[in-house]
């Protein structure tokens, strides 16, 4: 069986454009969502990150507005920003570029965000709504798995979905959401005993480790849906997922790519929670659930 590619960039692409009219909607009500982005340092991973959310949201009819800070900037530094940005009306959401320097405290830091804000979810309030159920901003990158998944059709209620990786931004909100959807659901991790007898369980399997090409054919049930949410730059340059994609391809039913899978659908959930933000704070119901 040779797998179906799913299409993360066109479906982040149809996502953006229904995101736009949305935005639309807004601005007509003379609303501009706004997005204020806070880089600390120089990481060039992380600048080019940082660029391609600005250049969504400028797509989209967001605004966004970047914070930039020396590397050796005070903890103290920005935590003040964000409280001029968390008071600040014509900013919806605020988005703090990670990995923070090591100085500075990246709980504490996101924890100042004001949670009505804090459009990539990390923010403890919006945590404890996910595992609550309750009403919050979910993390882009998981919500984003959850979108393609539906997008394609592939079924997960009594199924049985395994997830690579157990990070607050991504392993355990999006086992959270597997859950929601009423998969039966495991969560891997490093200590983790006989990984591939786990993943062969998988229906569906979300592989979000940061290992290039770990997950090999032999870890993959036929017939299986694999998303790949790792970004690992190999040695020459180029980019490969956490996945083996030219040999799990032909084992698994579906799978998305690195690049051109989650990415995308990461970047359109961060622009889709901004507009989400500036609509509540204007009141006003959207269109896009
Ligand atoms: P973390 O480093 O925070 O977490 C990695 C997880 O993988 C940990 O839970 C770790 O286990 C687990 N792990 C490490 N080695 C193994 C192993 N040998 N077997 C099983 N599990 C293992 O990473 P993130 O969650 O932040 O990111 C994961 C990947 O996703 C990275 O490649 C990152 O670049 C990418 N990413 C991609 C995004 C996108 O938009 N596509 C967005 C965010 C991240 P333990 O907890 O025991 O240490």
């Amino acid at each position: 069986m040779t797998a179906k590619i799913i299409d993360g960039k066109a479906i982040a692409a149809a996502l953006r454009a229904e995101i736009k009219r949305d935005a639309q909607a807004l601005l007509a009500r003379g609303v501009q969502p706004g997005l204020a982005v806070i880089l600390v340092g120089d990481d060039p991973a992380s600048r080019i990150y940082v660029r391609n959310k600005s250049r969504a949201g400028a797509d989209t009819g967001v605004r966004s507005t970047l914070h930039e800070f020396a590397a050796d900037a005070a903890e103290s530094a920005v935590l003040e920003r964000i409280a001029n940005l968390n008071a600040d009306p014509g900013v919806h959401g605020i988005l703090v570029q990670l990995p923070l320097p090591a100085r500075i405290r990246t709980e504490r830091v996101i924890a100042a965000i004001a949670p009505a804000k804090d459009v990539d979810g990390f923010h403890p309030l919006n945590l404890g709504a996910l595992v609550a159920g309750h009403a919050g901003f979910v993390p882009c990158t998981p919500a984003g798995v959850m979108h393609l998944l539906a997008r394609e059709g592939v079924p997960l209620a009594g199924r049985n979905a395994v997830v690579i990786g157990r990070s607050n931004i991504v392993g355990k909100p999006m086992a959270l959401l597997l859950l929601r959807e009423n998969a039966t659901v495991t969560v891997c991790h490093s200590k983790t005993a006989d990984l591939p007898d786990v993943t062969r369980r998988a229906d569906v399997l979300i592989a979000a480790v940061g290992r290039a090409r770990m997950v090999t054919a032999n870890m993959v049930k036929p017939g299986a849906c694999v998303v790949d949410v790792g970004i690992n730059r190999l040695p020459d340059g180029s980019l490969a997922g956490d996945v083996d994609f030219a040999a799990v391809r032909e084992v698994a039913a579906s799978i998305t790519p690195v690049p051109g899978g989650v990415g995308p659908m990461t970047v359109a959930l961060l622009i889709a929670n901004t507009v989400r933000a500036a609509a509540r704070a204007a009141g006003m119901k959207l269109e896009t659930p």
